[in-house]
């Protein structure tokens, strides 16, 4: 679990990994993504026009928003059409909460509440200098993960044995961490990090999203990987159940919006708190390796400005390659140049050269980061 949910214990398995091909996101495409609807544009929140700062003071529970009328209607429709050119009767229920989750027991998923309105998108991706889910490639994979979870609490389905042989049992604890193998052949790839290998009922869900994926050709893709009995067995589940009606029927819902009371702003300050990162000197030795201070280098360069100016450069490169938030990665580039300040180090080779070794060092940070237990696994 990770740290900001673990008050709410493993009831809240949620998805917050970056599709290895998402590249990062500009305002434009949140936009094209997001363009409001027709009705909704007929009736606009009041606090659309509003400053960011009045906005962040806003309870969640007053934004008044819903999925009706909003741009994420047309990927849930898409997920329905999907699910129908299966032949599944089944049809998850959606509401909107502060991120995307599929809680356990339960055959719905929670949409994140910046899905729903383009000012709220702009707003997260200033906050977190990303929208999870915010073009509709990457909405859509995320859409038929969480279903995964979902049909799976519908019918039961964890409490198969042939399912828990190949996939592991549901009552194994999320680990803190994983090291995943990235050249096994024994999981299907569909979020970022390989995700499916980090606890059997994400393996679940990864390989029922590729299964459900229009065009996935998970047959020929898949061929001669162990991965693709997981599929077959996939297929052969699926169609066992697709016209039977789910046994749980529940509609109930998790943290709905209307009922969180906490302000946007402290939200954002306890996510960022969350993915943030805290050890000022953790990475001197690191930066004296790259950089130096020797009075021989006293007229280069110094080492905070030659960073600053590549900061988003190379923060959207390494998140784009690890999977990390850009916020996050970003704290760490800002604690780098401070110290890089403080120890007052300068470029002690060519720019060209100082840039690929800084990028690999920040990548190798970033996944050992992602492998110190406090990465966004996600739950
Ligand atoms: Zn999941």
């Amino acid at each position: 679990m990770l740290g900001s949910k673990v008050s709410l214990g493993e009831e809240r398995r949620r998805v917050l990994l970056n599709p290895r091909d998402s590249c990062p996101q500009r305002a434009a495409d949140i936009q094209k993504t997001m363009a409001p609807s027709g009705t909704q544009a007929a009736q606009e929140p009041e606090w659309a026009a509003w400053p960011d700062e009045k906005l962040l003071d806003l309870p969640f529970c007053d934004l008044k928003v819903g999925i009706e009328g909003s741009p994420v209607e047309a990927p849930i429709r898409q997920l329905y059409g999907e699910l129908e050119a299966h032949r599944l009767i089944f049809r998850p229920h959606f509401w909107l909460s502060d991120e995307w989750f599929s809680p356990d027991g339960i055959p719905g998923v929670a949409i994140p509440f910046y899905m729903v309105h383009e000012r709220l998108a702009r707003l997260e991706l200033k906050q977190m200098f990303e929208v999870e889910g915010g073009t509709s490639e990457w909405c859509m994979r995320i859409l038929r993960h969480e279903t995964g979870h979902a049909i799976e609490n519908a019918y039961h389905l964890r409490r198969r044995r042939s399912r828990q042989r190949l996939f592991g049992r549901s009552s194994m604890a999320y680990p803190d961490y994983y090291t995943p193998k990235p050249y096994s052949k024994s999981f299907v790839l569909h979020l970022d990090m390989w995700y499916a290998q980090s606890h059997p009922d994400e393996d679940f869900a990864e390989t029922f999203a590729v299964w459900l994926t229009p065009g996935s050709m998970w047959r020929e893709r898949y061929a001669g990987w162990p991965a693709i009995k997981k599929l077959l067995y996939m297929d052969n589940l699926m169609k066992d159940i697709a016209a039977t009606p789910p046994p749980v029927t529940s509609t109930q819902t998790i943290d709905p919006l209307p009922q969180l009371h906490k302000s946007l702003r402290t939200h954002y300050e306890d996510k960022r708190r969350h993915y943030g990162l805290s050890h000022p000197h953790f990475y001197d030795r690191d930066l004296r390796r790259l950089f130096s201070d020797a009075p021989a280098f006293a007229t280069n360069t110094t080492a905070a400005s030659f960073l600053s100016r590549l900061r988003k450069e190379i923060r959207r490169k390494v998140a784009g390659w690890t999977g990390e938030y850009q916020y996050t990665i970003d704290q760490v580039l800002e604690n780098m140049i401070k110290r890089c300040r403080d120890l007052n180090l300068r470029l002690a080779v060519p720019e060209d050269q100082a840039k690929l070794d800084f990028t690999i060092l920040l990548t190798v940070q970033t996944m050992n980061f992602l492998h110190s237990g406090r990465h966004r696994v996600a739950l």
